[in-house]
């Protein structure tokens, strides 16, 4: 929009708030002070602040904390649970079923239950507190490249004040542009940088589909009397209703502070049924009576959706390029076995720290002398961690008790199971057409009785996510081909799109001679990027709207 753009430079810029950037850039200040040495580093979030957009699980294994941050409980780490007690059920749509074995791999002694926003805020005022220049409410909206076009120089961000035609509104401010040696790119999972950061360097060329689920989460406040406040049990697992054994997914219940608790639902996006909607399936999760009996009487606190990368091992992008480096989940790097990813994204963000600061005083930002992250990933517990598990996702996928099978000989095979590599399917590309349709899971709005405290339709969900948007600016989601939305989609899968995202910024309306349209409400959007990763035609182009808009979450 305007060609006089003020330009910053940095020695390192990070791209994205998330808890492997944080970790970085406070491992490279705590390095560069060792070494007496100054650095200027930046870190970049498009929230309205750090850890507005953090949503997780989360049961943290701190064996990253502790080398980040000795001492992180003297220094406040906002902790809800400091001791994990896991139970584990098989659900029926009846009954529950306690599983009496899980693997070492499921077992969650010495983790901590937080809340990563929380957690995300706190890693963010300690990065600031050693010089870091945080700046939230900005997002990157595109890369920069050298003469060479080739080596990454830095990144633009947003422009603020462009109206939803294109023109400048009058409070109007151009993007700027942060140039730096090193950048690194912590977008988290399916980063909109990253997919053109792919496209031009070929970053995730030879490597099999990256692969995604989607995560509901609630936080929801519990009566002093309700009994769950006495037991020892901290954490709740479930699988089998409502998705059954053919659908990969399960949920997730943990105790918090404050007479709260967390709970989850995620499903892998590579379900096949295009009139399964995963917010249906969170409902029914929740109204299960192992669930139901634990919530009673309580209140939705807070509501959001992400999605988490589950391909793992086989699916991670060349890590480092020249001028730049990737880290956490926009590397695929959370380990689905485990089911976490916070320990591995900040490990990942301390091996950059560490590389970049080799590279600072070889003043060399070559792929070459970056590259050497790689190799300290590869020689890292993180490898060890996602090696094991390289083939778990795509045996979570096989249908019924082929599962078990497949998982049980990985198990006893050091992870690889009956063949190895197990092959990959993106997720966009695994609906089975509308005839061949079962019954959805849960998918009956009319028989779930929502009373707008405990069990709440999506857009009082939305409204406890505190997501806003400016209204008057360009639609963020862009839809190459609309007509194919109301022919092919519809005709094919009854337009998918207005189930999987959890925030209906979807709608398809009907005109009074019957043809169809499709209407979008990017105010809703929670950032989660469903509808990018899942849609059949690769028809969504998710890009990031004005900084500072989407969810506000605080606890979850
Ligand atoms: Fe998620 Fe896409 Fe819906 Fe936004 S529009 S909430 S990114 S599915």
């Amino acid at each position: 929009m305007s060609e006089t753009r003020e330009q910053l430079e940095f020695d390192v810029l990070f791209v994205g708030g998330g808890p492997a950037n944080l970790a970085g850039a406070i491992y490279l200040m705590n390095m560069a002070q060792q070494a007496g040495k100054e650095i200027e580093v930046c870190l970049i979030e498009k929230a309205e602040s750090i850890g507005s957009h953090s949503l997780s699980g989360a049961i943290l294994d701190p064996v990253a904390l502790k080398e980040l941050l000795p001492d992180y409980l003297d220094k406040g780490c906002p902790i809800e649970q400091p001791e994990c007690r896991d139970e584990f059920y098989y659900l029926t749509s009846t009954g529950k079923f306690s599983v009496p074995y899980t693997p070492g791999y499921m077992h969650n002694s010495g983790c901590h239950i937080i809340s990563l926003s929380k957690f995300s805020l706190w890693l963010g005022e300690i990065a600031e507190e050693l010089g870091v220049m945080v700046f939230p409410g900005f997002a990157g909206t595109e890369v920069l490249y050298g003469e060479d076009d080739k080596q990454i120089v830095g990144v633009r961000t947003g422009d603020k004040g462009i109206d939803k035609d294109g023109n400048q509104r009058p409070n109007f401010e151009p993007g700027v542009d942060l140039i730096s040696k090193v950048t690194v790119f912590g977008e988290g999972p399916k980063g909109s940088l990253i997919r053109e950061v792919g496209k031009k360097l070929g970053i995730f060329e030879g490597k099999m589909p990256q692969v995604f689920e989607t995560a509901i989460k609630e936080v929801i406040e519990l009566p002093e009397s309700n009994s769950f406040h006495a037991s020892s049990t901290t954490v709740v697992h479930s699988f089998g209703y409502p998705l059954g054994l053919h659908t990969k997914g399960g949920g997730f219940l943990y105790k918090m502070k404050d007479n709260r608790v967390a709970l989850g639902f995620v499903l892998g996006l590579e379900y096949e049924d295009p009139l399964l909607e995963p917010y249906q399936a969170f409902l029914s999760f929740k109204k299960h009576s192992l669930i139901a009996d634990i919530i009673q009487g309580g209140k939705v606190l807070q509501q959001g959706a992400k999605t988490l990368p589950a391909g793992g091992f086989y699916t991670m992008p060349r890590l480092a390029v020249d001028g730049a480096v990737i880290v956490g989940d926009s590397a695929s790097m959370l380990n689905i076995q485990r089911l976490k990813g916070v320990h591995t994204a900040m490990k990942s963000g301390m091996l950059a720290a560490e590389t970049i600061m080799a590279a600072l005083e070889k003043e060399d930002f070559s792929s070459e002398t970056l590259g050497l992250y790689s190799q300290k990933i590869a020689d890292s517990w993180i490898n060890q961690e996602l090696y094991a598990a390289r083939n778990f996702s795509q045996a979570l996928s096989k249908k019924g008790i082929t599962k078990f099978i497949s998982i049980g000989a990985q198990y006893l095979s050091g992870g690889r199971g009956f063949s190895d590599p197990m092959p990959i399917e993106a997720d966009c590309g695994t609906f089975t057409k509308l005839q061949n349709s079962t019954a959805a899971p849960g998918a009956s709005p009319d028989t779930q009785d929502l009373d707008g405290k405990l069990y709440l339709d999506k857009l009082t969900g939305l409204y406890l996510s505190g997501t806003t948007h400016e209204e008057n600016q360009p639609c963020h989601l862009i839809i190459p081909d609309q007509e194919l939305c109301m022919t092919e989609c519809y005709e094919k899968y009854r337009s998918p799109c207005t189930r999987f995202c959890p925030a209906q910024v979807y709608e398809m309306e009907e005109d009074a001679d019957g043809s169809k349209r499709l209407k979008l409400n990017p105010s809703n959007c929670l950032h989660c990027k469903t509808c990018e990763i899942k849609d059949p035609f690769n028809n969504i182009i998710w890009t990031c709207p004005e900084g500072g808009g989407g969810p506000k979450y605080s606890i979850v």
